[in-house]
């Protein structure tokens, strides 16, 4: 939407294809704390502003899922959506963002934002004085758990196998931090809430020995992998070992004229206020690439 503003801003003519409601993560958000000038915004209201922003300067939102995004022998875009339309552009800003790999537990999604998140920067405030679980082996389950023992009186690390996948200096940082306790060999196997509906235990299960236990946790943060979603660019294009998009300081991919912006690309943190501000500059870049087309044909 950020895309759509700044591009509808610069009087270009710019349709945003959503496939859902326009808002994405934000919309699995309760409470944003930290996006400048809201000090406690609900996730749902600041997509809604994003949305009523990007209208206001001239971007059509439209409700399609976009199956494929391929660049054509003239250098132009063709943008297929599952119901056979086609939209033919100049330059295309990816936004597509990416999903959290989930436990597919019992419990998971019900206390999605009450108990359960995939994001120790966005949430990890709300549960000062807690005790919490992270879920995961790598180096983000890893760094999280060590970010997150800042509010957590205590944090427990799941891990399925008997050793972590992390570099070694973080797994130094998470063995040398007394507030974590590593739980090896051992899988959640059901998220439990009280009465209020709020996480308060999971079901655990090593699975050498077979041994099923409970934990107290009030907070679960799972980080077994993030999944981007760029299936829809046809052609090759850059990408790093996880499938994050390459892009160039213009947010410009290894596809002239395809942009991509926020969770999808390569970065070190994904958050509102970075996919807003690499939104910007692929708009603004895309501009500018127009701009330079046009020069082009009339010489
Ligand atoms: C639980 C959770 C809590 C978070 N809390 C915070 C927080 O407190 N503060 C913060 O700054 N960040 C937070 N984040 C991170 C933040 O939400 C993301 O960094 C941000 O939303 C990224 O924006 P994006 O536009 O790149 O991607 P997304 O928000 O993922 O948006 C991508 C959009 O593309 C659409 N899309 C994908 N594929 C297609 C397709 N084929 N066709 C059409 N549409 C498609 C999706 O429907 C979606 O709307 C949180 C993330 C999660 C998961």
């Amino acid at each position: 939407m950020t895309a759509g503003l700044y591009a509808g801003r610069a009087m270009l003519k710019t349709v945003v294809l959503e496939r859902g409601a326009p808002g994405g993560e934000l919309l699995n958000t309760e409470m944003i704390e930290d996006y400048p000038g809201f000090e406690r915004v609900e996730g749902w209201d600041l997509a809604q502003k994003f949305a009523e922003h990007a209208n206001k300067f001239g971007a059509n939102i439209q409700n399609a899922n976009v199956e494929t995004v391929r660049r054509l022998p003239d250098g132009t875009f063709e943008t297929r959506t599952d119901n056979g339309d086609l939209y033919h552009s100049p330059t295309v800003i990816v936004t597509a963002g990416g999903t959290p790999i989930k436990l597919n537990v019992p419990g998971e999604a019900e206390y999605a934002g009450k108990g359960v998140s995939y994001c120790a920067v966005c949430d990890g405030a709300f549960f000062k004085g807690h005790v919490l679980a992270v879920v995961g082996g790598g180096d983000a389950a890893c760094e999280e758990a060590d970010y997150l023992t800042r509010y957590g009186t205590k944090v427990y690390l799941i891990h399925r196998r008997d050793e972590f996948r992390a570099s070694k200096i973080v797994q130094k940082r998470v063995f040398e931090n007394p507030k974590i306790e590593v739980i090896w060999n051992t899988v959640v196997d059901e998220i439990h809430a009280d009465e209020q509906g709020l996480v308060d235990r999971l079901a655990l299960r090593n699975v050498v020995t077979g041994v099923e236990s409970t934990l107290a946790a009030t907070g679960i943060f799972v980080f077994v992998g993030f999944k981007p979603n760029t299936g829809i660019i046809t052609d090759h294009v850059e990408h790093d070992a996880t499938g994050y998009l390459n892009t160039d300081w213009n947010m410009q991919t290894s596809i002239p004229g395809l942009f991509a912006a926020g969770d999808v690309r390569v970065q070190l943190t994904r958050q509102v206020t970075t996919a807003v501000g690499d939104a910007t500059t692929a708009a603004v870049a895309a501009e500018k690439y127009l701009t330079a087309l046009r020069k082009d044909k009339t010489r």
